[in-house]
Parts: C-alpha cells; structure tokens; sequence
C-alpha cells in the first residue's frame, strides 16, 4: 500500500490541468470511453457537429464534478490537509487526500463542501437564468430542449443531492458517520454508517433488479461492497488502536483520540446512469488507505 507523492491508480490516468496547485487527471478508462464514443458516433454520422453534441455535455457535467471535486480538496486545504490529485473516472471523481481529517468535524465539513459547491453553482445559474431573460434563445440553446443555464442548473441540483444521499462511501454517507462520531467512536460510527449504506444498497439492488435498471443494481453493489470495506477497515483500526492504547501508553495518546481518526479519498457518483460496469472497481481501488502506524501519527 503506497500513500506517497503520488495517489493510488494516478498512474494511469493522464495530467488535464493543473488549478490550486492540485493536479487534475483524467483516468484511461474514461479517456477511452469518451473517446471511442466519440468515434462511434464519427461513424454512424459523418457529423463533427454529432460527436459534439453526444460529448458536450458529458464535458458539462464534469466541469460540475471538477468544482464539486475541488469543493472538496479546499476545504481539506484549509484544514492543512493536502490534495495528492483529483481523477476524473466514468462514475465520478475522487479526491484524493494525503492524510486523513483530523476529527470527525473536519471530515464533516469536507464532505459537506463538495455538495455545498453544487448547490452554490445552482443558485448562481438560477441568477444568470433570471437575468438572461430575453436575450436571444438561440444563445442559450442546450443539449436538451431546454436552456442550458437550466440543464446545467438541474445537474449540479442534481449532483449535489445524490451525494448526499447517506451511504457511504458518498458524500451523505461520510456526513453521517462524522455527525454520529462527535458523540461516539469512529468505530461505532462506522458500524451505524455501514449498516445504513448497506440498507440503502440493499433497496437499489432490489430495485434495479425488480425494474430492469441494472446500472442501479450495479451501482447497489458497489456501495454494499465500499460500505462493508470501510467497516472492515475501522474494524482493524479498532483493533490497533486498543492494542496501542494496551502497549503505547507512553504516546500520551488515548484509544479514543485514535477512534476519532477518520477519513479516506473523497468519491463521488455523479454520472450513476453512465457508468461502465468494468471500472466500477477503480474507484474502489482509490480507497487504498495510509497503513496504520501504531507507533506513530502525524500530527501536522
Ligand atoms: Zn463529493
């Protein structure tokens, strides 16, 4: 397990941009996807003008996602908690950050961030609607019938709200377990935020397989398995941090301070409609974790 300069499963992912000092990539298997649907639709149509509009506004939406991403990686930032890189992948970004929050208001407000950001770019694009009335429709024309101010506004409506949805590892789910971990342990949090992650999976499994929406199931399943690692995962930090609060007395570290140590990469699922079921486990490896050090924890 590598936590170093650079982000677990960066390496395959290509260099976008560069803003805030934070790297911004674009994964392979989101690079091929766009573009061999880009080519595909070069086929079929013969039209430029096509591929633009199949791939516009999927370059939209991750504009959002980018902002939300960043959200994010600031707000860590402010907390003095670098930002290794942000990855663009079919299903969403992730934020990958070099340490973990502090305490679980940090972790709180970070993953509130991200959101929050969605919800900021939807009242300013609901200003810029209100006072594009009367300008030429065709300047606003959309994807969609609709205008783009108004799509746009929906998406990041939209994109805000599902990661909050409380199942870990979204947004929603990580703002519960912090909330439920200022009044307990990391550990017990873990267990309440997994156990509500895997109802709320359990419910789109079931009805993505009732309904013929397999993305839903897909995706179901992808938050059972995330959710049941991260209690997995605070299992075994439970258990080390008792073993040093048995063994490292002298540290002056209590198991409690050492529960309340939280956090991990921001991810997000914006696009759960789009995504490709063979990279549905690169997020997932994006959750590669700091080995625990039980003789020591950095406290810058
Ligand atoms: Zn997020």
């Amino acid at each position: 397990m590598k936590f170093h300069s650079t982000g677990p499963g960066q390496g395959r992912s290509f260099r976008l941009a560069e803003y805030f000092d934070i790297e911004l990539r674009i994964h392979w298997s989101f690079a091929a996807l766009a573009g061999g649907l880009g080519l595909w639709v070069l086929a079929e149509t013969g039209s430029l003008r096509a591929v633009g509009a199949i791939l516009l506004p999927i370059a939209m939406v991750f504009t959002c996602v980018v902002f939300h991403e960043y959200g994010h990686a600031l707000m860590a930032r402010h907390f003095g908690i670098r930002t290794q890189g942000i990855t663009l992948f079919p299903i969403g970004g992730v934020a990958v950050l070099e340490r973990e929050p502090a305490s679980p208001a940090q972790e709180l407000w970070i993953a509130v961030a991200g959101p929050a950001v969605n919800f900021l770019l939807a009242g300013l694009l609901l200003v810029g609607l209100l006072a594009s009335k009367g300008m030429p429709s065709e300047l606003l024309s959309a994807p969609s019938d609709a205008s783009a101010l108004g799509w746009l506004l929906r998406v990041n409506l939209l994109l805000g709200t599902f990661n909050l949805l409380p199942a870990l590892p979204m947004d929603g789910g990580r703002i519960l377990r912090a909330a439920l971990a200022l009044r307990m342990s990391n550990f017990a949090a873990t267990q309440i935020a997994s156990r509500v992650a895997r109802g709320i999976a359990a419910l789109m499994i079931f009805f993505g397989l009732t309904r013929g929406q397999w993305m839903l199931a897909l995706i179901g399943t992808f938050v059972w398995s995330t959710a049941k690692a991260e209690l997995v995962r605070a299992m075994v930090r439970d258990a080390l941090e008792k073993r040093q609060g048995r063994w490292g007395s002298s540290l002056g570290r209590d198991a409690t301070q050492g529960d309340r140590m939280q956090g991990g990469p921001i991810q997000d699922h914006p696009m759960p409609m789009q995504g490709d079921p063979r990279t549905q486990h690169a997020p997932d490896g994006e959750w590669i974790q700091p080995p625990v050090r039980p003789h020591s924890r950095d406290s810058d």
